[in-house]
């Protein structure tokens, strides 16, 4: 089920809120602390959906800062209105105690809460033995997730519970129990009417929940896939991948996931079964000693972009390197017998996961590269690695380039306004490339397209990873175009 809480100020707002998400959620909460002038029983003459009623105190993470003999006294009246469930927190549940017959009677259900705004404590299962002694209808715990790891407690607490469990992590590491609450197997989620009115942190709008993450669609049996980087709340992954499994008839998710951790967060989410990862900055180098097996190409460059789950084995592959190549295609014939990257003087900026994969591939068409990245070291490496020149900053001004790439984040939202080389070091005849995507044109492609110069942007090579990473997952390619166009859509409509 869907729960959108309502944290109208007022009864008349409170009232039309309801109506509207009662169009789109199966229970309404009514959040009676955000609340002036509270008229219980209007509230409930006006249901068209099941009401969650709920009077949050401030040391519950509430706006209730009022004497709680009245608090609990209108939580009594909502019992005896019939409200279809009532909110109560874990030390308040005692007070109610001689309204259990208006229960019996009225058929409320009792929610018995924790909430927990600091951390996710190790003992939930101790909470839980705990609530349900209270002999509740429903038991709610809901914790702060400080890491990604958070969510697998959550998980492993309702997996050993019987009694209906509504949990889940706030904040945004806990995003996706939010989102997998099926796979979970929670009682509800919370979802906010509108993005910008959420009740507790994480909270996710309905409209996400609905166009991007399915959630109608959900069930038990959805296959979970996503992406591990961080930061990851910008990424259009979950739009791309969540839209092609639609489109193609799978029933798979993909969902963000923010690990600071890398190999921490693949050994504590075996237990969820993901069947596939997408890896972002800055995990694609450190990734590879936790997986079991390393694809070939994968293992040269030193950098994986998409992870398999084989039986329980995870495969790591680079799917950034032919991307790449494909992307250049647009503006340098790459193919068959016409290999005009022989020779030609390429720039690359960067020398992490990014420019390995690029660096490798660009070999492979024996290109003259040099690299070039802030740590010089790490520069110096890469060239060992790919047998290639590296070089200081200034090597683009004082050396001729053909093609000159950018594979660091300078440049990528939010700081829109950066650029890795100045304007005045581009020059009319260069191929420009850039491999950063959000923005769809960065200020580096805008100045190199003033100068004359001929330029590809991110998007191409994010179409083409996607896609054969799709295929990887699934055994099935997707049209790049259609990945393109939903990329193209989701970043300029931003
Ligand atoms: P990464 O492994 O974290 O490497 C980042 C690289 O950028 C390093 O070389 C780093 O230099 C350099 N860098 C970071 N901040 C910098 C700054 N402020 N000034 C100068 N250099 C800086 O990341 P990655 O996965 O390679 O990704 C790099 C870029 O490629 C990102 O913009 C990403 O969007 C883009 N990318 C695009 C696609 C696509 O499909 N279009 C695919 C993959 C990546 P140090 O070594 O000195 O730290």
């Amino acid at each position: 089920m869907i729960c959108i809480p309502i944290i109208a100020d007022n009864v008349d707002n409170a009232i039309r809120d309801m109506t509207e998400a009662s169009k789109v959620a199966d229970v309404v909460e009514l959040r009676l602390d955000y609340m002036k002038n509270l008229n219980l029983n209007r509230l409930l003459e006006n249901r068209n959906k099941p009401v969650i009623i709920t009077y949050r105190p401030f040391r519950e993470g509430g706006k209730y800062k009022g004497n709680e003999e009245d608090r609990v006294a209108v939580l009594k009246l909502a019992i005896r209105l019939g409200a279809d469930f009532v909110d109560i927190e874990h030390d308040t549940i005692q007070n109610i105690g001689k309204e259990s017959a208006y229960i019996s009677r009225n058929k409320t259900k009792i929610i018995v809460s924790y909430h927990n705004f600091r951390e996710t404590p190790d003992n939930l299962l101790d909470v839980y033995k705990k609530l349900s002694l209270t002999g509740t209808d429903i038991v709610k715990i809901v914790t702060y997730a400080n890491d990604i790891t958070d969510n697998v407690k959550i998980y492993r607490l309702l997996q050993q519970t019987s009694k209906p469990l509504i949990s889940f992590c706030m904040g945004e590491y806990g995003l996706i129990s939010r989102i997998l609450y099926k796979e979970f197997g929670s009682y509800l989620t919370f979802a906010s009417l509108q993005k910008g009115v959420e009740s507790a942190p994480g909270q996710i709008a309905i409209s996400e929940l609905f166009s991007t993450y399915r959630i109608r669609e959900q069930d038990k049996q959805t296959a979970i896939y996503g992406l591990i980087g961080n930061p990851v709340s910008h990424s259009i992954g979950p739009v791309i991948h969540n839209a092609l499994f639609k489109q193609m008839g799978f029933n798979n998710i993909y969902v963000p996931f923010k690990v600071n951790n890398v190999d921490n967060f693949i050994k504590n989410f075996k237990l969820l079964d993901v069947k596939g990862y997408s890896v972002t900055i800055p995990h694609k180098e450190s990734v590879i000693n936790s997986l079991d097996e390393i694809a070939p190409l994968a293992g040269k460059i030193g950098a994986v972009n998409t992870i398999v789950n084989n039986n329980g084995r995870f495969i790591g592959y680079n799917t950034d390197c032919e991307a790449a190549i494909k992307a250049l295609g647009s503006v340098i014939e790459v193919s068959g017998r016409n290999n005009h990257l022989k020779g030609k003087k390429v720039t690359l900026l960067g020398a992490g996961g990014a420019a390995r994969a690029i660096a490798f591939g660009l070999k492979e068409y024996d290109a003259n590269i040099t690299i070039l990245n802030r740590n010089i070291e790490r520069a110096r490496l890469l060239a060992r690695d790919v047998g290639c020149s590296y070089g200081e900053f200034d090597y683009i001004l004082k050396n001729e380039t053909d093609i000159l790439v950018n594979a660091t984040p300078v440049g990528m939202y939010p700081a829109v306004n950066e650029t890795p080389v100045p304007a005045k070091m581009l020059r009319p005849n260069m191929i420009v490339f850039d491999t950063i995507y959000n923005p769809v044109e960065t200020r580096f492609l805008r100045e190199a397209k003033a100068m004359g110069c001929k330029t590809v942007g991110g998007l191409p090579m994010f179409a083409y990873q996607a896609a054969a990473q799709f295929k990887l997952w699934t055994g099935q390619m997707p049209p790049v175009e259609k990945i393109e166009k939903i990329a193209y859509e989701r970043l300029v409509s931003k």
